[in-house]
């Protein structure tokens, strides 16, 4: 690994529940690692409406947050029709830059926990939004990526977005870039076996890849703490570097933020800016 230029490298997690509680008493000092380590902001998803209206009412303290606003299938219990009005208004009022976290979980099914029309019906007038704003999607994807895809692909969506934490397969990885899709790369691909997920992502193009955290879950697989933080993404550049023999951090580094800037262009237009912050001035 090269050296030099390193100290200005600039990274982004692009998916970072920062909002969440376990964060309350430990935000500041996460931060202030993730800063000195060269990440320069976080992606935080929006998951349900009452989690949103908190993250509205607190803006950031200090750090480069990016906030959307999205229902997610795990929260289905609490979405109320009224929400996707809600929803929209939020997505104008935080000038979003992508409708999510939203999206398909097959796990949820299984466990009886939520059924996969409960879940389209939450899905669908999110994509509805998405189109109607022409905002990317942030997608939550487990075990439905070929239903996902096809039928986004046979909708003609065209916004793109990230199907973030990706453990499908390189084919299904091809199929969501094809379409437009970055797929988020964090801690799974440290676990010892995840062989199978390191292989794609050796296999699959560099400029379909983000790094995101997932924070607080998917800690890495080389440390204690249970609560995953922002400061690891460039750590995981570094694993990716070595992952796709690339020898110099810069080079993926730079990739990895051409990626972000192409999959959410408002990023790159208030790239200086804390677009959250600015939200609240209106
Ligand atoms: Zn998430």
């Amino acid at each position: 690994m090269k050296a030099a230029g390193e100290a200005s490298l600039q990274w982004f997690d692009a998916h970072c529940h920062f909002d969440f509680d376990v964060f309350e008493g430990r935000r500041e000092g996460d931060w202030a690692q993730a800063s000195t380590a060269g990440v320069g902001g976080v992606m935080i998803p929006g998951v349900s409406r009452a989690l949103t209206e908190a993250l509205m009412k607190r803006p950031s303290q200090g750090w480069n947050q990016h906030c959307l606003a999205g229902l997610h299938p795990y929260w289905c219990h609490e979405h109320q029709p009224s929400d996707l009005d809600f929803l929209e208004q939020a997505l104008k009022q935080l000038k979003s830059a992508a409708v999510g976290e939203a999206g398909l979980d097959v796990h949820l099914v299984k466990s009886g926990r939520v059924s996969l029309d409960t879940q389209w019906y939450w899905l669908l007038p999110q994509i509805e939004l998405a189109e109607h704003l022409r905002l990317p999607l942030v997608l939550h994807v487990r075990g439905m990526h070929d239903e996902l895809c096809s039928f986004l692909r046979r909708r003609r969506f065209t916004h793109g977005g990230l199907v973030h934490a990706f453990s499908g397969s390189e084919q299904q990885g091809r199929r969501w870039h094809e379409l437009g899709f970055a797929l988020g790369v964090g801690g799974a691909m440290t676990h010892p076996r995840a062989q199978r997920l390191r292989c794609t992502l050796q296999a699959l193009p560099v400029e379909s890849l983000l790094l995101e955290t997932d924070s607080p879950d998917m800690a890495p697989a080389f440390t204690a703490d249970q609560v995953n933080v922002p400061a690891m993404i460039p750590l995981y550049g570094a694993i990716l570097a070595r992952l796709r023999n690339m020898d110099s951090l810069s080079e993926i580094a730079q990739i990895l933020q051409q990626n972000l800037y192409r999959i959410f262009p408002s990023l790159a237009v208030n790239s200086s800016e804390n677009t959250f912050l600015n939200s609240l001035k209106d």
